[in-house]
């Protein structure tokens, strides 16, 4: 039996401040918890083999898994350790690893040294992405980071010092106020320090967060819609002159240089997340922890065993907040959706091989619009966005959505 490939999300929730525009789940002041939140992380791994060895004796899921990726989101997870870092990495053996898996850490810049990328280099993470966000000052005190453009500078100098070949760099667009040259000049200042890979968000106004109020409140011009877009056109006209290849909507890559772990969300394969909030998708189920980092600790501190049941139960007694069974109507929608994010889109013969379903006639219709309407192109081989459908990507999402659905893929 061929293992199954597995990638692991570990979650770290800790901040040393919130950021204006942030709506994930992470807190500041709460770093007291990280040694017992570390412990319960182990936990929840062992608890998860010891889980998954049992369900496929015990069901029609006869999967060993192999880590392929492990990442290190959060919240801030460079506020931890080096030390720290090995011993989970280390815990997370407890499944076993493919021969050269992609190990990624979320740095930013504001809380990193030198000697700590080099220390984490040797505990085996490989991948950074460093949260620069922008290389202007005012941009930067906006939206409530830590570090100024210089210490984004200074860390990925670092970080290449220490030996780190393959650096994710997150920027934000579209801000309150920003204009074209601003923007031109991040993208320009970022393209500097050669990262090989770049991730270019829009930045969505989230309800409840500082920024969002300012925006109510008339204290910041509204991010105009149009400009965005011609950011966007700025970023992807400069990232394919200087050889990066557009990979995903919002991500670009020196080719080769693609994050494996990303891609198995878009390619809508098995993944673990691990920590409050974590979200998962294994075992024909998806399921998220608690997302509070106190209850999350309290839950595990109370577990013992996962029974081979308890998913089916939808998790009851765990530290699970919700659990969703395996429907085949929403899994092609997923895999649709998530999949048409993606550059090369959605290959006609995976599809059937993967649901023994043809995609054409199963969307037939929906297709048909979307091409009409120029968002979709389509050939013998499978469907894509199209240029325009790139930068209306949630008017295509929503026509793969299952009847009923909360739309919880578009995001
Ligand atoms: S560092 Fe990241 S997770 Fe933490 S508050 Fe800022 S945006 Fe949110």
């Amino acid at each position: 039996m061929n293992p199954v490939a597995l990638s692991l999300y570990l979650h770290f929730p800790f901040c040393l401040s919130k950021c204006s525009y942030c709506n994930f789940n992470s807190y500041a002041g709460m770093e007291r918890l990280i040694p017992d939140y570390l412990g319960a992380m182990e936990k929840e791994i062992l608890l998860w083999k010891m889980f998954a060895r049992e369900y496929s004796s015990q069901s029609s899921f006869h999967e060993e898994f192999q880590v392929e990726t492990v990442y290190f989101g959060g919240g801030t997870p460079s506020l931890l350790q080096p030390e720290q870092i090995a011993y989970v990495i280390e815990r997370c053996r407890a499944f076993p690893f493919a021969v050269a898996p992609e190990i990624t850490l979320e740095a930013n810049p504001g809380t990193v040294q030198e000697k700590f990328f080099a220390r984490i280099r040797r505990a085996g993470v490989n991948r950074l992405s460093l949260g620069a966000q922008s290389f202007n000052d005012g941009c930067l005190k906006l939206l409530g980071r830590i570090h100024s453009a210089n210490e984004a500078r200074e860390a990925f100098l670092c970080a290449r010092k220490a030996g780190f070949d393959n650096i994710n760099m997150d920027l934000i667009y579209a801000l309150p106020g920003q204009t074209m040259p601003c923007w031109q000049n991040t993208l320009e200042e970022a393209l500097r320090l050669h990262p090989e890979h770049l991730s270019l968000y829009s930045l969505t106004l989230e309800e409840g967060t500082p920024l969002a109020g300012w925006v109510k409140a008339g204290l910041l011009p509204l991010p105009d819609g149009d400009l965005a877009a011609d950011m966007y056109l700025l970023a992807e006209e400069i990232l394919d002159r200087e050889g990066y290849s557009h990979y995903e909507i919002s991500n670009w890559a020196v080719p080769g240089k693609e994050c494996r772990h990303n891609l198995a969300y878009w390619k809508n394969t098995s993944y673990l997340g691990v920590g409050a909030g974590a979200h998962s998708f294994l075992f024909g189920h998806r399921f998220a922890g608690v997302s509070s980092p106190q209850e999350y600790v309290e839950k595990l501190s109370a577990l013992e065993r996962l029974p081979p049941s308890f998913l089916e139960v939808g998790g009851e007694k765990s530290h699970l907040d919700f659990v969703e069974g395996a429907d085949v109507e929403r899994e092609m929608s997923d895999t649709v959706i998530m999949g048409l994010r993606l550059q090369e889109g959605i290959d006609l013969a995976s599809f059937a091989g993967r649901f023994q379903r043809e995609l054409l006639p199963a969307y037939r219709q929906e297709i048909e619009e979307l091409v009409e309407l120029g968002l979709l192109d389509a050939d013998e081989k499978g469907i894509r966005l199209s240029g325009r459908g790139k930068l209306l990507g949630n008017e295509v999402f929503m026509r793969f959505l299952p009847p009923n659905s909360t739309g919880s893929a578009l995001s």
